[in-house]
């Protein structure tokens, strides 16, 4: 497969030729960053794990290269944290025995510029090749510029492919915020109880960025675990770890509605919840 960047691409971890391994993908995660698709595409790594049929294809989209860094990292320089932090993405490939892991490898700036077709271009070549049904990306409502447009690359990318080879499923997934705003009837649950050692050992490969002075590996898996216990204050938790998503999915079936549009319905769907209780407790 042809890829935009010559330091880009496609690892396997068992081995299989890379059309093949694209081809049995049934669920896809695309990150910005080398640990955003296990912070937040743990529900298709986990539908995909020892599931006979299921596979889990990771696209990474930028070189990682900006990263903040403390520890034994500190005086390492962009040039040398990229590499470091696509092998750890590598590592991530194959304990959560991903059938692909793409890193494309642009910088941060070249994702945000609307204008550069390179992100779109091998984003629609991965999606046409692997026909993934489900789709995890970031939220719109995210407050990473990268995130966010990574999000709106993916959603331009399906937009691009005939209708049959679009995914029948695109999520948007917390990294740089949750989504426990969102009017309840509008999350997309996803139940992440199953093989907490799985996520814990996903999450904690990423020593550059964990070590390095962030602790996403607590952060995810406590988030998780909150939003098990707060999401219904009436019923007793039925999970004990759960993460939400925006359904991204109607901008696939409606090539006019403008992802803005949709984002805007959402928030203005919290802000008519929360105006709507003040008000009738009294407010
Ligand atoms: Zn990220």
């Amino acid at each position: 497969m042809e890829l935009t960047k010559a330091e880009a691409e496609i690892f396997v971890p068992d081995g299989k030729p890379i059309e093949e391994a694209l081809a049995r993908t049934t669920h896809m995660g695309v990150g910005a960053h080398q640990d955003d698709l296990e912070i937040m595409a743990f529900d298709g790594i986990l539908k995909c794990f020892h599931a006979k049929g299921n596979s889990f294809t990771g696209v990474t989209v930028t070189d990682g290269s900006g990263s903040p860094r403390a520890d034994l990292y500190r005086q390492y320089t962009d040039e040398m944290m990229g590499p470091i932090r696509g092998v750890e993405q590598k590592k991530a490939a194959v304990i959560g025995e991903y059938g692909a892991q793409a890193l494309l490898n642009f910088p941060s700036k070249e994702v945000k510029d609307g204008s550069n077709p390179g992100p779109v271009s091998d984003l629609k070549a991965l999606l046409d090749a692997a026909r993934p049904g489900v789709v995890y990306t970031h939220n719109l409502a995210d407050k990473h510029d990268t995130h966010v447009a990574v999000a709106l690359r993916v959603i331009q990318a399906v937009r691009d492919l005939p209708a049959e080879a679009r995914p029948s499923a695109l999520y948007g997934c917390e990294v740089w915020r949750d989504l426990d705003w969102m009017a309840d009837a509008d999350k997309v649950l996803f139940d992440l109880a199953p093989h907490q050692n799985l996520a814990a050992a996903l999450m904690g490969v990423f020593d550059s960025q964990v070590c390095g002075g962030k602790r996403y590996d607590l952060a995810a898996m406590g988030r998780r675990q909150a939003h098990a216990t707060f999401f219904e204050s009436h019923g007793v938790d039925d999970t004990t770890h759960r993460a939400y998503a925006m359904d991204l999915t109607p901008l696939i079936h409606d090539l006019t509605l403008d992802p803005l549009a949709l984002l805007e319905e959402h928030v203005q769907r919290f802000r008519n919840e929360v105006a709507t209780r003040v008000r009738n407790m009294g407010g």
